[in-house]
């Protein structure tokens, strides 16, 4: 792997150049003590054959099991693991701006510990950042082992976040992928402490190119997620990209106004001609129910947007870390 960094590459003549590895894998843990020796078989039998220098970064995200102890177990024997442990759990985009924050090769991948994320595409992702690519998606060509109803919603939240944001989310790609250090110095600027990565990585553009792989089922150990996460990723997702659903409501308010009026002149019109004879109950319950549900929704909507200035206001750290062993 001899693609050059002008700045990595940079020479000096008294001192050493540090030495950078090619390759970072950033590699978030929680409650995988299962999946840790698997993972590591599987990668390192991959790592083996790539002809370029690498560190390994296992991000310990607040795991309750003894996922900490078989990673430092596997750093006796693996030298380029470097372990980040935090002090509590921060959740997955927590986790992997960590493992961005302190990776240090020329190029990064983010790869699932549960080895739903096949090892064997780094090659692959390799070889196109090779010919000149700065992002390499790895793009699923099906979602068969998923439900229907994941599916379903997933294919929804893709059509609506690129239909209301500016940027553009690529369907069927999940955080696995390879980002040259231009990419990741990009997205290190971003200072927002909510981190809907896939939106990030989107945000940073750069030349792109994906691969192809057919994604299978968890090995060991289960997902982390369920929907009511889910729900609420998609709401992070939807509301860190766009202010659309904010600003829907003047256009919604506006039609519902016009629209009374043009009832109220009715009224006002037939009573003139015919006289009061409409009993108004049921009708007159119907658009105040509409209505009040109607403001409420918005009002929610402003509640979390409102929600997000203020923990972003905050200026809390993303993550905090308890030890780091080298
Ligand atoms: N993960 C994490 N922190 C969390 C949840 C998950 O670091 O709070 C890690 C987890 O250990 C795994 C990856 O994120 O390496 C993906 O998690 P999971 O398999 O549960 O997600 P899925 O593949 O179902 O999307
Ligand atoms: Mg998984």
């Amino acid at each position: 792997m001899t693609r050059s960094h002008s700045e990595s590459d940079k020479t000096h003549v008294l001192q050493a150049p540090p030495v950078r590895p090619e390759l970072s894998l950033v590699v978030p843990f929680y409650n995988e003590a299962e999946a840790v020796d698997v993972f590591f078989g599987k990668i390192m039998s991959v790592l083996e054959n790539i002809s370029c220098s690498f560190e390994i970064i296992c991000i310990n995200d607040g795991s309750t099991d003894d996922t900490l102890a078989r990673l430092v177990g596997q750093k006796e024997n693996i030298l380029q693991i470097k372990i980040i442990d935090f002090s509590r759990n921060f959740g997955k985009d927590a986790a992997m701006t960590a493992g961005l924050d302190y990776a240090s090769g020329k190029c990064v991948i983010p790869i699932d510990s549960d080895l739903q994320d096949p090892p064997e595409l780094i090659i692959k992702m390799l070889d196109k950042w090779e010919q000149g690519f700065d992002v390499v998606l790895a793009k699923r060509t099906d979602r068969s082992e998923d439900s229907l109803f994941k599916r379903i919603t997933a294919y929804l939240f893709y059509k609506i976040c690129n239909l209301f944001s500016d940027i553009e989310l690529p369907e069927n790609v999940g955080d696995f992928r390879l980002l040259d250090r231009k990419v990741v110095d990009a997205i290190k600027q971003c200072p927002e402490r909510k981190r809907f990565m896939k939106g990030l990585f989107a945000f940073a553009g750069f030349k792109t190119a994906s691969v192809e792989y057919k994604r299978p089922a968890r090995e060991v150990g289960t997902s982390k997620w369920n929907y009511w996460k889910l729900w609420n990723y998609a709401i992070d997702g939807l509301t860190s990209f766009s202010t659309f659903p904010l600003k829907i409501w003047t256009y919604i308010g506006g039609f519902i106004t016009l629209a009374s009026f043009a009832g109220g002149m009715w009224i006002l019109i037939r009573t003139l001609l015919y006289g009061i004879d409409w009993p108004g109950y049921a009708s007159l319950m119907t658009i105040m129910l509409f209505l009040g549900g109607t403001q409420m929704i918005s009002l929610g909507l402003i509640g979390e947007y409102v929600g997000r200035i203020y923990m972003e206001s905050k200026q809390r750290p993303i993550y905090i870390i308890k030890d780091i062993i080298e």
